[in-house]
């Protein structure tokens, strides 16, 4: 299980957020309580992102060392679009799941990380074409 103390939900949304940068890589990571579990998400070209889950012991030094320090866990190649759907997707069941009332319940630390959802659901909608996450139409004005 992950440390309580972490914002792991937020970490995430704010990793796949990255992938509308400029930056080429991003890494965030998960405390699983000693363990660093490292995400590395790396694009290749515009379209695409490879994962990486690096497992790297002891975390009170582990976040100064590189990604091959670590076992490779998981590595997969999707399209931006398909990920960060899927990402969107896992949030916004929790969310439906346990409110933000409840997410805060049972997180403790940390509210659930609304804006962060929006930020990356925008994105998402903005660039990837995404019709369930597209953005609604801004309501019409309404005749004086
Ligand atoms: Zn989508």
């Amino acid at each position: 299980m992950f440390g309580y103390l972490t914002d792991a939900l937020a970490d995430l949304l704010f990793g796949m957020t990255g992938l509308y940068g400029q930056w080429r890589t991003e890494r965030f990571f998960f405390d699983a309580v000693t363990t660093e579990i490292r995400w590395v998400l790396r694009r290749p070209d515009e379209t695409n992102v490879v994962l990486s889950i690096h497992r790297l012991q002891d975390l009170a030094v582990s976040l100064g060392l590189p990604d091959g320090a670590g076992e490779l866990e998981w590595r997969s190649t999707h399209s931006r679009a398909e990920l960060v759907h899927a990402v969107l997707r896992a949030a916004e069941e929790v969310l439906e799941r346990h409110g933000e009332e409840g997410y805060r319940e049972l997180w403790q630390a940390h509210p659930f990380p609304m804006a962060g959802l929006q930020d990356l659901r925008r994105l998402h909608s903005r660039h990837d074409a995404c019709a369930e996450h597209a953005e609604p139409p801004r309501p019409a004005a309404t005749a004086a």
